[in-house]
């Protein structure tokens, strides 16, 4: 009988795992499940394609022909709903049950709600496809927006509607976008790059109340007493782990938790892609990662280790550094690896020019770009390599 492989999630996670899978083993048979209504596209350009700048057919990465090809079942609008780890069995929404010797669960997470959402028509929160077609059409219609979320989402909301001509108010918490990775001279590069482009930024801000009509929000007040008239409102406050149908190990936020290998507190239970805690061997402690290369890495690396493990040999672990990139500016913004450690920033003369390194120690773990982004490839291999750095400055 061949090897049975189940795949909650068709992301880029999920999806890879499969592709790897059936390249290291012809006969195996892989299912993958997911509850979206279509096969994995780019989540990436959904950016681009909800400014109104970018065809829909551009943001697909497989068609259904793909699966097809290399004998990979894939169920669409399907969701799963149960997973019994006892009996290696999953059951999904309509009530089907389906047996694996391993299981993979790629299911990333969902936008996080405000607590003030009734259920309002021009509210908008953004992760799928879905979201992206109605965020596009809002934008195309809005006169006014207001959108919250000082971080690397919320960026991409906030400019759909400004480059739409849409009067657009950009409530972010602190004093800083990004805050989790930029002091105020980088991030002022970013508040003046989005004020070109007609967004005002609205620093130490965040929504509090809003007064609506026949459920759409026609005003928001924010926790300085600011009002804003608004035809749309779009969100990003931040993500919650899909992973309530899983009963494994989880941390306090609720990630499933996984070792070095990817496997979680169930042996035959594997997991990848956005939302999972596991311990990098890179930056020598339990991390959460959520980006593209990531998450395609992860899936990689999963396929294989569950491959490996049913075949009796050692998985390896995952080693990984990752990257996100901007890129709605002029000047490219990047983004590598850990961005918790100690940090020393530059403001190079030229303008909009500027970068971040992060330390542990001697250590260089993080590093974020501004403008100038050749050489991250070296600082990738940097951070990889655990290498002592005698003299910071010449990083810069
Ligand atoms: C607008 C936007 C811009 C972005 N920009 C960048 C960028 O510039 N650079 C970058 O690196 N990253 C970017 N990202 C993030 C990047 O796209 C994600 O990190 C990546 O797609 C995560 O892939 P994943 O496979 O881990 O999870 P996901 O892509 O979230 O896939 C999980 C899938 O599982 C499905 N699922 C969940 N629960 C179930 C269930 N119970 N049953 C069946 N299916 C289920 C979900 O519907 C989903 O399709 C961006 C994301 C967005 C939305």
């Amino acid at each position: 009988m061949p090897d049975r492989y189940l795949i909650v999630g068709d992301g880029i996670a999920g999806a890879t795992a499969a592709e790897k899978i059936r390249d290291e083993d012809e006969k195996a048979e892989i299912k993958i499940f997911t509850d979206e209504p279509e096969p994995l596209y780019n989540r990436i350009m959904l950016k681009t394609y909800m400014k109104g700048s970018l065809p829909k057919q551009y943001t697909r990465v497989h068609d259904e022909n793909w699966y097809d090809k290399r004998g990979i079942d894939l169920y669409l609008n399907t969701e799963v709903t149960y997973i019994d780890s006892d009996n290696n069995r999953l059951e999904t929404a309509e009530g089907d049950e389906y047996d694996y010797d391993k299981l993979l669960i790629a299911t990333g997470g969902s936008p996080r709600e405000l607590p003030q959402d009734q259920g309002y028509e021009n509210l908008h929160y953004m992760w799928t496809m879905g979201d992206a077609e109605k965020i596009k059409n809002s934008a195309e219609d809005a006169e006014k927006a207001v959108v919250a979320g000082g971080g690397l989402l919320g960026i991409d909301l906030a400019v759909a509607y400004a480059e739409n001509d849409c009067e657009t108010y950009y409530l972010i918490r602190g004093d800083n976008w990004w805050h989790r990775g930029l002091d105020s001279e980088g991030a002022d590069i970013i508040h003046r790059k989005l004020e070109e482009k007609g967004c005002k930024v609205v620093r130490n801000a965040e929504i509090n109340d809003f007064e609506s009509e026949e459920d759409e929000i026609t005003k928001v007040t924010d926790n300085n007493s600011e009002s804003y008239q608004a035809d749309a409102v779009a969100v990003a406050i931040g993500q919650t782990p899909n992973s309530d149908l899983l009963d494994v190990e989880k941390n306090e936020s609720g990630m499933i938790k996984a070792d070095k290998s990817l496997n979680t507190s169930d042996p035959d239970i594997y997991a990848s892609g956005n939302m999972v805690e596991y311990y990098s061997p890179v930056f020598e402690k339990r991390t959460v990662n959520g980006s593209w290369d990531h998450s395609e890495a992860m899936g990689k690396r999963a396929g294989i280790n569950m491959l490996k493990d049913l075949n009796g040999e050692e998985p390896e672990p995952f080693n990984f550094v990752n990257t996100y990139g901007v890129g709605h500016f002029r000047s490219q913004f990047l983004a590598i690896g850990d961005w918790s450690g100690e940090a020393v920033s530059k403001n190079y003369e030229e303008e909009d020019h500027y970068r971040r390194l992060f330390f542990d120690g001697d250590r260089l773990v993080g590093a974020v770009m501004i403008g100038y982004t050749e050489g991250q490839e070296e600082l990738k291999q940097l951070i990889k390599s655990n290498k002592e750095i005698t003299d910071k400055s010449k990083l810069f």
